[in-house]
């Protein structure tokens, strides 16, 4: 497989308030995109943000969704599919957020919309992660199981297009990241699991984290968490903040 670059995704979820806000956020960090050379920087906003924006995304900055449905079309009153989302040039797709599954995402529709994003030749970011951590480690079958059942039937030449975003429950909107070496170990599990279960080599997939990411343990958790980058809630939305986060990633 081919090698690709490092990767840090600004998920806003439902803000900002404004479309304007949305247009100053992209604007900071596109003017400090000039040295960033080795890390793909992806927005993903709100949908209705995504056609207004992808304008000003062309050039450094890559285009996300935060979800859409696999349905081609037909009567799904207030839903966006896949299909639909190519023209206003969307490379990204986040595919089973913790928030989307406490919604009642169950995982065979994770691994449906995986199916689809990849299909359409896009890239889906599928976030696993345990609610709860056990002393007994049954948190590492919880995380297998789940990119199991999130890329079965995936066929092998779709794993270009898939990311494998860790984001431990109780570690989004929280007070603090996980620890760098915890990070580290779930991703050697992680490489193993695509090894073991697909014979994909450790660098075949990118494996990123999300939790409660900040310029203070951004470079950390990317060199000692042993990932390729970073998928950011809150901090995607302070533009200062998270233009050091890609400086920090880059310079990994
Ligand atoms: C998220 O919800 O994907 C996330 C990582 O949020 P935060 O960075 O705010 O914890």
């Amino acid at each position: 497989m081919k090698k690709v670059k490092k990767l840090v995704v600004g998920n806003w979820k439902m803000n900002p308030v404004s479309l304007e806000e949305a247009r100053k956020i992209v604007g900071t960090v596109k003017r400090n995109m000039k040295n960033i050379k080795r890390t793909e920087v992806v927005f993903c906003p709100p949908f209705v943000y995504l056609s207004p924006l992808s304008k000003a995304m062309k050039g450094s900055l890559s285009l996300g969704a935060q979800d859409a449905n696999s349905e081609t079309a037909g009567p799904f009153t207030g839903e966006v599919g896949h299909l639909q989302l190519p023209q206003f040039g969307v490379k990204y797709v986040i595919v089973g957020h913790s928030e989307r599954r406490n919604m009642g995402e169950t995982d065979e529709i994770v691994n449906k919309k995986v199916q689809s994003v990849t299909s359409l030749g896009m890239t889906a970011i599928v976030c696993v992660g345990e609610s709860s951590r056990d002393a007994n480690g049954e948190y590492l079958d919880f995380v297998k199981q789940q990119i199991l059942k999130a890329l079965k039937d995936v066929p092998k030449k779709s794993f270009e297009n898939i990311v494998i975003a860790y984001e431990p429950i109780w570690a989004i909107g929280a007070k603090q990241a996980m620890t760098s070496l915890d990070l580290h170990e779930m991703s050697i599990f992680i490489k193993k699991v695509l090894k073991d279960s697909y014979s994909i080599a450790s660098d075949g997939v990118r494996i990123i984290y999300g939790g409660s990411v900040d310029r203070v343990n951004a470079s950390s958790l990317v060199k000692e968490g042993n990932v390729s980058g970073l998928l950011v809630g809150r901090q995607s939305l302070e533009s200062k903040d998270f233009v050091e986060i890609i400086n920090l990633v880059d310079a990994q």
